[in-house]
């Protein structure tokens, strides 16, 4: 049985309203929870303060992005100190809806968003190390690919990470973020194993497995019992899922 707790973010993206997210957050509000996990909902920017207020304390708020300076004339950005000043703790970064669409790179990112050690390691990061697009679904010949991204990713961002323990690593593969085609969990578990094995090359085995890896990609409540199964699956990072009940199945584990 592993240490390590399991972990479930929810990304809500450029979605919701007050009155919407108002609704989302009664009925985790409700929820009977199981304290075995971690949640950890990231609304958009303008919502933080709002869903900080309104939701139960056990669940965590995390912003969806921040920008790597203290303050100044950075038009549209979020410090970190900022973001800690209304009590949030998490980010999200590098998402690949950033690189794809924002056109952030993995060195952008890397360098842009770990330049401040005493900020960013008192924060939690959760970083999103996801797949180039690629035409097909996983197989035995395209994984050795996978890794080859994801291991020039994660060399990217080792450089500003002063503290891999406070860091949850979500693997998403590209094609399955909001196509309803999840990986397959068995080919989720290669790429998590292949992940922690690297990291216990950079930080040592017992900390490599206190390090929480989450898959992310279409989680839904019908396939997340099957994700949750893989001992190298430490939770999930859900977006449209979690804009809607099921969300409360996804965290509890159940479906
Ligand atoms: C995401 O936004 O990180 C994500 C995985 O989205 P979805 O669950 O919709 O595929």
């Amino acid at each position: 049985m592993s240490s390590r707790k399991f972990f479930v973010g929810g990304n809500f993206k450029m979605n919701g309203s007050r009155a919407s997210l108002s609704a989302i957050i009664e009925g985790l509000n409700k929820a009977d929870l199981d304290s075995n996990v971690e949640i950890v909902i990231a609304p958009p920017a303008v919502y933080l303060g709002f869903t900080k207020e309104k939701v139960r304390q056990e669940i965590e708020v995390a912003a969806q992005n921040m920008f790597d300076k203290p303050s100044g004339a950075y038009t549209g950005e979020i410090a970190a100190d900022q973001l800690k000043d209304i009590g949030i703790g998490w980010v999200i970064l590098g998402h690949s809806e950033r690189r794809t669409i924002l056109g952030e790179s993995d060195e952008v990112e890397s360098h842009t968003k770990w330049n401040f050690t005493d900020i960013v390691c008192s924060l939690q990061d959760c970083i999103c190390f996801t797949r180039r697009p690629q035409r097909e679904n996983l197989d035995e010949r395209e994984s050795d690919k996978t890794l080859a991204v994801v291991t020039k990713q994660l060399e990217a961002v080792d450089k500003k990470i002063h503290n891999w323990e406070n860091t949850v690593i979500a693997y998403e593969p590209i094609w399955a973020i909001g196509t309803g085609k999840a990986a397959v969990p068995e080919q989720a578990q290669e790429v998590h194993s292949a992940i922690r094995k690297w990291l216990a090359g950079k930080i040592g085995q017992e900390k490599a497995n206190s390090v929480r890896i989450i898959y992310g990609g279409s989680v839904n409540a019908q396939n997340c019992r099957e994700f949750a199964s893989c001992p190298d699956v430490d939770g999930f990072l859900v977006g449209g899922a979690s804009l809607k009940p099921e969300f409360h199945n996804i965290v509890s584990r159940t479906s």
